[in-house]
């Protein structure tokens, strides 16, 4: 069975073409500057094929799948000799509310749902759907395409870990709570790291860091997620590449006010230009911050610094939320890259009897454990797939 995974954003558009005998990756590409001229880079992964990298004029996602589907089928440039041989199509979709607790096959009934949670993700939910719907329009309607969110896997978070101290009202009224994103990557590397370790996820206790761009760590207790650190929003928790995590909403008063800043504005100060390159005014780019702290630039030195320390304390809640860990696991841009960033926040870790051997620590792009044989708390690196979790959902569900 071949699966495609399209992950649709608002003027972009991944892709990967996945063969699920043997989960073997077959292509995969991106389409950029959709709505306003178009490219696509295309990388066939079987057969010899040369890369494809090229201006295509995509006025909108319809042209962007077309595109997409015609280098997968093509003589030059294709893995597959046409569009038949695919099977079904797994979409990413960020926001899917309190309705989905796990993947689903697209009907009617989740396109209206998926509608219906567009207040909560404006910037996204939009173009998840246009995704869908530009692939209905270039595969047609047989082709079985499902839906994977970003919040399912946060489902299972009790009330006290979801709520917000806030009169209950804007719960129940307009479901004002905490839905956490990155579910699927924390739900692939918190199984991967079971795997890893030998045991049955229903018997660990894990601290999942997602540390790329965006970051967020989640407690899973028991293969469940139990507390996240995004909220309502991808904006909170820790401080990331251009987010503000945490903040005191008495600050956005205090500002708006005397600065006479609106709201959009103000908002999009917290998402683009806070965080670790607010606070350096260097860059959002974790490798820019470890140049610049080396050549001795004291705010990108102090923007690692609250980074590890913000990964710290959070994961700190999770052991006491969990009452235990067994094991830690880093995963995404930072996470599977950054050694330096792995040992300073594994430092605060010596009070659960954290050892890091330092020459797996150095290992890049494999699974693997970089704790010592002795450490109490297991400490793994692990490269996220959400596109390989998003495939096996959709092989599981239209298969
Ligand atoms: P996204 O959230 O956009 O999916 P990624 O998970 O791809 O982000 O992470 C991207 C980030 O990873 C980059 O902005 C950069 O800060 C960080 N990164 C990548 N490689 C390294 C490295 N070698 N050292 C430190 N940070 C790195």
């Amino acid at each position: 069975m071949k699966v495609l995974v399209i992950n649709a954003g608002s003027s972009s558009l991944k892709y990967q073409l996945i063969d699920m005998d043997g989960e073997v990756l077959l292509a995969k590409g991106l389409c950029e500057r959709i709505g306003i001229d178009g490219h696509l880079k295309h990388t066939p992964l079987v057969g010899g094929k040369p890369v494809f990298n090229e201006d295509v004029p995509m006025p909108t996602h319809s042209e962007a799948i077309a595109a997409v589907i015609d280098k997968l089928t093509s003589e030059e440039y294709g893995v597959v000799s046409s569009m038949k041989e695919i099977d079904a199509v797994g979409h990413r979709v960020v926001h899917g509310g309190e309705k989905f607790a796990s993947s689903v096959l697209i009907t009617d009934d989740v396109m209206e749902a998926i509608h219906e949670c567009i207040p909560f993700a404006p910037l996204h939910n939009p173009a998840n759907i246009t995704g869908i719907n530009a692939c209905k329009a270039v595969m047609g309607n047989d082709v079985p395409m499902v839906a994977v969110f970003d919040t399912a896997f946060h489902q299972t978070m009790p009330p006290k870990a979801y709520m917000y101290a806030v009169p209950y009202n804007y719960y129940k009224k307009d479901g004002v709570r905490r839905y956490g994103f990155h579910g699927t990557s924390h739900r692939y590397v918190s199984s991967r790291c079971a795997e890893l370790m030998g045991k049955p996820i229903e018997e660990l206790k894990i601290i999942s860091c997602h540390m790329g761009n965006g970051s967020s760590i989640c407690a899973v207790d028991g293969g469940k997620s139990v507390d996240t650190s995004m909220g309502f929003t991808p904006l909170v928790g820790l401080p990331m590449g251009t987010r503000a995590g945490d903040l005191d909403a008495g600050v956005i008063q205090y500002l708006m006010h005397k600065d006479g800043i609106g709201v959009d504005e103000m908002l999009n100060i917290l998402n683009k230009k806070s965080g670790v390159l607010g606070v350096s005014g260097v860059s959002s780019d974790f490798r820019d911050l470890d140049m610049a702290a080396a050549d001795g630039n004291d705010r990108a030195q102090l923007a690692l610094d609250m980074f590890a320390y913000w990964v710290a304390k959070v994961a700190g809640s999770y052991v006491a939320a969990m009452n235990g860990v067994d094991a830690i696991v880093f995963t995404a841009g930072v996470g599977e890259n950054s050694k330096s960033m792995r040992s300073a926040i594994s430092e605060y870790f010596k009070y659960l009897g954290v050892e890091i051997d330092e020459e797996a620590n150095s290992k890049r792009g494999e699974d693997i454990c970089i704790s010592t044989p002795d450490s109490k708390v297991k400490v793994f690196v692990i490269p996220t797939n959400e596109e390989l979790v998003i495939a096996r959902d959709t092989k599981a569900i239209a298969g």
